[in-house]
């Protein structure tokens, strides 16, 4: 369901025109799991029904945790599953071309972080993670550490540290309208101060490559978990910074959750797609589970496709 920023159901019709272009982005630190099939079952589904694209990435911007064997694992399932992304053939994929993968072209963030640096909207920041830890007292144990903006007029030597944040100033809030939540508010400010872009080793950030990646994409309609509606607020208020006319908009849909309701393991290869595969499931069976857990409006019986694109229909008695 969707709903405007009053929270009325609105039909998904309304609200998605065709050509819209969403993406599938999968980080290659484990196999492919049942979260990213519930993930990949909004995303399809929504796009099939609605005339939209599916673009492929490849989150690897964490070079310690990727490998290249969990890439082509990943790859080798949606295959299985009937997952095909737009702009690239399935039978080039097989052959080994690369999808859109982040450690591929490192220079489309560095150019856009230099140049951020240079408007001096990004500094270096010397801070490791105990000394943020002990300057934020204010944090309850557990939650985000808050960059309490120590090193923003420090004048630090650029050559001392890879590592830059990007200045958010404080106070604004930013609302947005999820197409499933309605209307949402956050103050990035609040949550993480300035955004840390790259960190000490070298590497950009989640949030920094994911805000350069859907602008360089084009991706105008962000499909995720609900895990990730904290960081919305934040690639919301990057977008400008790096160039973009307006911000995508957003979906969150439910995670998959043990039967305790604890959350499911992304890297501990919980009901991975390889052991269903092996083990007899057959894809329709997988995806049908997949809908049933990603909160859709069916029993968890083996989906077709075309069962698969009614639960993205604008019948609303079908819609949960
Ligand atoms: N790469 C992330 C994941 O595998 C998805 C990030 C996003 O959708 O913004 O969970």
């Amino acid at each position: 369901m969707s709903d405007d920023a009053r929270g009325m159901p609105r039909p998904w019709r309304d609200v998605l025109a065709p050509g819209f272009t969403t993406r599938f982005a999968p980080s290659p630190t484990g196999r492919l799991h049942m979260g990213h099939v519930v993930n990949a079952v909004w995303v399809w589904g929504l796009a099939r029904a609605h005339g939209g694209r599916v673009l492929l990435r490849i989150e690897d911007h964490d070079r310690g945790r990727c490998r290249p064997e969990h890439e082509r694992a990943i790859l080798d399932d949606m295959d299985w599953l009937g997952l095909v992304p737009d702009g690239i053939s399935t039978a080039d994929l097989r052959a080994g071309a690369s999808p859109q993968r982040q450690s591929d072209d490192l220079s489309r963030y560095a150019t856009r972080l230099g140049a951020l640096e240079r408007a001096g909207l990004a500094y270096p920041c010397v801070c490791s993670r105990s000394a943020i830890a002990g300057a934020s007292p204010a944090n309850d144990a557990g939650r985000e550490l808050r960059y309490p903006g120590t090193c923003r007029d420090r004048g630090i030597d650029p050559s001392a540290t890879p590592a830059r944040r990007i200045r958010f100033e404080d106070g604004p809030v930013e609302s947005f309208v999820d197409l499933r939540l309605g209307a949402c508010a956050q103050s990035p400010s609040e949550q993480c101060g300035d955004l840390l872009a790259r960190d000490r080793g070298g590497d950009f950030t989640y949030q920094f490559a994911v805000g350069v990646d859907d602008l360089v994409q084009g991706i105008d309609l962000v499909i995720r978990g609900e895990d990730l509606l904290e960081s919305t607020g934040r690639q919301i208020r990057l977008a400008p910074a790096l160039g973009a006319a307006t911000p995508p908009r957003f979906l969150h849909h439910p995670l998959v959750r043990h039967a305790d309701g604890s959350k499911l393991s992304k890297s501990a290869g919980d009901s991975g797609v390889r052991e269903l595969r092996e083990s007899g499931w057959t894809r329709e069976a997988v995806l049908g589970r997949a809908a049933q857990l990603g909160g859709l409006p069916h029993d968890g019986a083996a989906l077709s496709l075309q069962q698969w694109v009614d639960l993205f229909g604008d019948d609303l008695s079908a819609r949960g």
